[in-house]
């Protein structure tokens, strides 16, 4: 039987979003989930500017605009609601062309991800199948046994690559024989989704309430919409607070003197946060991506964040190595890049966490002392509204020397090039280079027969600026908008860029 080139398990963000990376190399892959629909229940509800510029290279920058909401910054509380220090954001474009934060429903999202996917002629989608067993073959190639959940009908497919995005419970995890490291953090939350046409009238960040005994986050993610997660005391559970007459007293701070009858539960869940990283990622065909591999408390809105970079991560970098345009050894710098990257920001969200809840009284005293003087502090304030995540590290494909701080690893900005049109229009997906000074023909010719794009970026504009910023004069931009290595030769740079025989678009 035929091997189709890359099966993906788990049709949740991180599977549709490698889906339609890969359909937009033309690659076959066939994409399977247990469920034929989008799991209806609400979760994410926030996401960056990075992410905002991957929805908008799947093609769906407008349709994310219409189901979201820019985020107005952090308000921090304390137990008794009054406000301890406020981090204003403005809803402007940041260095990514987007808001750098954005609130919204992640079924709505995963809707608009499945339906884009149609686009894509390359890619299938099979759902109400049940992945039961995968097994590596000496040929290379993946057998993926699956039960087809309505017919029951048993039956094996085979995949040159296997995308294991299925979720915290992975079948793929297991299979590999990967163990989660626990980062040591374990809370359980409340989490309650609100829905109501009156107007809370409320300030349209986040709120946190610093609290020890009872920490809080609320939050506009719509419309009509609204998000509060509570931390539950040891010994209480969802239960103790059944419907909305019992949960009033947690949410009247924000809903004041609007009736309950206005109210309408959505949703009462109650989750345990973990901070959990597998030990691996890959074994040979098979591997890990988004919650299947890492798990973060939702603190910093990062969890579905991580799993999207992961697709956009691998993506390229598998389109390359089944065309023969990269060779199969790149397929390593994915753990290797996106694994301590994923740590970083998990550690960043425990810290966050922690901040808000520990501490008993001597923390509540600490944090209203110190809060209100966090803006006195230079920088503080860009630096907790900041949006930029760590570089990746120093890889075959991070070129950068050991102790001198570079662009490489980091996201070239999706910059306005002054003809209406940004960097990611331009790029599309391809190798460029940036450069501040006019190349030479023979640099323009090369660029262009290893399939590469130029951008000539002068020092007045924003590129231009970057790269000075920088220490820079020129730097190679990789398809997934890494810098994969900058510096002042251009000849160096334009030979980083490997020869490219894909098929794009
Ligand atoms: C309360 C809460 C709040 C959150 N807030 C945020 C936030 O604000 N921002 C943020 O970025 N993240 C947030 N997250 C995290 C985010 O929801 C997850 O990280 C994200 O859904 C993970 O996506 P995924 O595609 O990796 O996995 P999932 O969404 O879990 O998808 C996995 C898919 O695999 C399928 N599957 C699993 N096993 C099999 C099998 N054997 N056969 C066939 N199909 C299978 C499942 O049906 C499912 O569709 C939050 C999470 C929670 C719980």
């Amino acid at each position: 039987m035929n091997a189709v080139p890359v099966i993906i398990i788990g049709a949740g963000p991180t599977g549709l979003t490698a889906a339609t990376l890969l359909g937009q190399y033309g690659i076959e892959c066939l994409v399977l989930d247990r469920w034929a629909s989008v799991y209806p229940q609400p979760r994410a509800v926030h996401l960056d500017d990075e992410i905002y510029r991957v929805l908008a290279r799947l093609g769906l920058a407008e349709e994310f605009a219409a189901i979201s909401r820019p985020g107005h910054g952090l308000r921090l509380l304390d137990p008794d609601m009054r406000p301890l220090a406020e981090f204003r954001r403005g809803t402007a474009q940041g260095r990514h062309g987007y808001p750098e934060a954005n609130m919204f429903d992640q079924p709505a999202l995963e809707a608009i991800l499945r339906t884009n996917l149609k686009r894509y002629d390359s890619v299938t989608f099979r759902g109400d199948t049940e992945v039961t067993a995968l097994t590596q073959d000496p040929a290379g190639r993946v057998r993926v046994d699956v039960t087809d959940r309505i017919t029951s009908r048993q039956d094996s497919l085979y995949a040159e690559y296997v995308l294991g995005c299925d979720g915290a419970n992975s079948l793929t995890r297991t299979t590999i024989g990967a163990t989660m490291g626990d980062l040591k953090f374990e809370q359980r939350w409340l989490v309650v989704d609100v829905d109501t046409d009156a107007d809370l009238a409320e300030w349209e960040g986040v709120h946190q309430v610093c609290d020890p005994d009872r920490a809080g986050t609320y939050m506009r993610v719509g419309t009509t919409r609204y998000r509060w997660e509570f931390r539950l005391a040891p010994g209480e559970t969802s239960d103790d607070f059944g419907d909305l007459e019992r949960l009033h007293a947690l949410i009247a701070p924000w809903t004041k003197d609007i009736p309950v009858e206005r109210l309408q539960l959505v949703r009462m869940a109650e989750y345990t946060f973990r901070a959990q990283v597998a030990d691996r990622w890959r074994d040979r065909r098979l591997f890990l991506l988004g919650d299947a591999a890492h798990l973060t408390p939702p603190f910093i809105g990062q969890g579905m964040g991580a799993g999207v970079r992961d697709a956009m991560n691998l993506a390229w970098k598998l389109a390359g190595a089944l065309s023969g345009a990269l060779p199969e050894r790149v397929l390593d710098t994915y753990e290797i890049e996106r694994k301590p990257h994923v740590r970083a920001l998990i550690r960043l969200a425990k810290l966050v966490g922690m901040a808000m809840t520990e501490g008993g009284k001597v923390g509540n005293l600490a944090r209203r002392v110190l809060a209100p003087r966090l803006h006195l502090v230079p920088g503080i304030s860009a630096h907790i509204l900041n949006s930029e995540t760590p570089a990746l590290h120093r890889c075959e494909l991070v070129v950068r020397p050991r102790r001198r701080r570079s662009l490489a690893g980091r996201l070239c900005p999706n910059a306005d090039l002054g003809d209406g049109r940004r960097f990611d229009d331009v790029a599309a997906g391809r190798f460029a280079v940036v450069t501040s000074t006019d190349p030479p023909p023979d640099q323009r010719t090369a660029v262009q027969r290893r399939g590469g794009v130029l951008v000539v970026a002068p020092s007045g504009t924003e590129l231009g600026r970057w790269l000075r910023e920088g220490r820079a004069t020129a730097a190679t931009i990789r398809p997934d908008g890494t810098v994969l290595r900058a510096g002042r030769d251009l000849s160096v740079l334009c030979a980083a860029l490997p020869t490219l025989g894909w098929d794009e678009r």
